[in-house]
């Protein structure tokens, strides 16, 4: 849920919003509708009582101790997780973390169910979720429902490995319209429908049984005003200088701000930067990396593994290239307000997003965003991030071609400013007439809400 459980001055324990495109884009459709958000709230055991907050009533939704292991680290983000992009990551499969997803997907349909109106609209978002739609058409034909699948979906081959295909297919199907970030993740669902359950389809839209699936590509994006506003405060310009200031005033800051997950390619990005300092292409100290590696998913064996590869990495770069008081990389493995992360992208010349496999990647969209005001700055992004179908500007590479992604780097960190400005210019441009909002309401109409009411 996106909330989190804040203690007041009193000691007392709140809820308070939590930041985030997708509720800032959801938030005014809820508001206005009476809508509920059935979700998660952290924790296990007993969920808190259903809450309102702003305007929106809140259904918790509990897991026990062993379904957080099961269905949220086991059957989510290590089967579908890595599974869904590309298998970076050899993908496990359990049959008890089969059988606590269906638990739980069943009891997440049986709270939409019982909070949803006489013919309401259902939105279902994600890969954790993905057997819900079936559940609840079951439970509620009269309901209209959608999903939205914020990962990457495979090729019929990768998906085919998974022992629960045929179920997490029919799940997605009851809904009547599925959306992906990419045309080519709907035309991989839609030859799927084909392959393994022998339905027809005409263009995007598959036939059920005599029944209507439309798949379709919605690329997810950010609240841009929100961070432009947030970049052209005087605190966050103050507070980018002090940390150019505190890094040494190099001549080019570099920064990398991910999730420590696998998918994001942050050891290929440490490593290209080692071999151009060892090059001699590039030099610490006049240029300084920033790594931010958000804590994720840390009982996970594949997260543990890479945090350890993650961490030898930046004490070699350090150990050869560091000098006393100046590393020359910054890492940082903790969480920021985002006031602290807008005034990171506001600092650095370079922002690197090099994924393996990202369904969008939000964080590249931010950074654009946040260089409006103050101009310069040079995005060096990965082919295979959703993003770059949009962000045709950036310094695209392919994540798998170390050479390509130094030469991208080494581009990107010599760009001169006109050349910077005119490339921003241009992403800014398409990210301000695409921004969540505009993504929810396309959603919302083509499952058929009506205009009036849509964000
Ligand atoms: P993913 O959803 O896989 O984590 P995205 O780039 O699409 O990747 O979204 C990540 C979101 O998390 C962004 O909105 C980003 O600003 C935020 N974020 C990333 N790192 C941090 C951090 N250290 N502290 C706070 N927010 C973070």
């Amino acid at each position: 849920m996106p909330v989190d459980q804040v203690v007041d001055e009193t000691g007392a324990t709140q809820w308070q919003r939590s930041p985030g495109g997708l509720v800032t884009a959801l938030h005014p459709v809820l508001a206005s509708h009476q809508g509920t958000w059935v979700g998660w709230a952290g924790g296990t055991g007993e969920a808190p009582e259903p809450f309102e907050l702003d305007g929106i009533k809140l259904h918790p939704v509990p897991l026990s101790d062993s379904e957080l292991e099961r269905y949220y680290e086991g059957q989510s983000n290590a089967t579908i997780w890595p599974l869904y992009h590309d298998a970076v990551e050899q993908p496990q499969f359990r049959r008890s973390w089969r059988e606590a997803y269906r638990v739980v997907n069943a009891r997440f349909a049986d709270a939409a169910s019982d909070v949803a109106a006489e013919g309401a609209t259902v939105w279902i978002q994600d890969y954790q979720l993905q057997l819900v739609p079936a559940m609840l058409r079951e439970r509620r034909p009269d309901l209209r429902i959608g999903f939205f699948l914020h990962i990457p979906f495979p090729p019929i081959e990768l998906f085919m490995q998974m022992p629960l295909r045929a179920e997490v297919l029919r799940g997605l199907l009851g809904a009547e319209l599925v959306g992906f970030q990419q045309k080519l993740a709907a035309q991989n669902f839609v030859r799927l429908s084909r392959h393994l359950l022998g339905l027809r389809y005409e263009g995007n839209t598959i036939d059920v049984n005599g029944r209507k699936v439309k798949a379709g590509a919605f690329p997810i994006s950010i609240d841009v005003a929100e961070i432009e506003r947030l970049a052209a405060t005087d605190a966050v310009q103050a507070r980018a200088k002090q940390i150019r200031a505190e890094l040494g005033d190099p001549e080019k800051i570099i920064l990398g701000v991910d999730r420590l997950d696998y998918t994001k390619g942050i050891e290929l990005r440490l490593k290209a930067y080692r071999e151009l300092l060892a090059d001699g292409k590039l030099e610490a100290p006049g240029t300084v990396m920033v790594q931010v590696a958000t804590p994720s998913r840390e009982r996970i064996g594949h997260y543990q593994n890479l945090r350890i590869r993650v961490e030898r990495e930046v004490g070699r770069i350090n150990g050869e290239y560091g000098l006393v008081g100046q590393p020359a990389v910054h890492y940082l493995h903790q969480s920021y307000s985002r006031t602290e992360l807008v005034a990171l992208y506001c600092a650095a010349d370079v922002m690197m997003v090099t994924p393996f496999r990202d369904g969008m990647n939000l964080v590249a969209k931010e950074y654009v965003a946040a260089r409006t005001g103050a101009g310069g700055g040079a995005l060096v992004l990965s082919e295979f991030a959703g993003a770059a179908s949009e962000l045709r500007q950036a310094f695209l590479c392919n994540p798998h071609d170390l050479d390509g992604v130094k030469d991208a780097l080494l581009r990107a960190v010599n760009v001169d400013r006109t050349e910077a400005n005119r490339r921003m210019r241009i992403m800014q441009r398409h990210l301000r007439a695409h921004d969540v909002s505009r993504w929810a309401r396309t959603f919302l109409s083509e499952l058929g809400v009506p205009a009036e009411e849509t964000p």
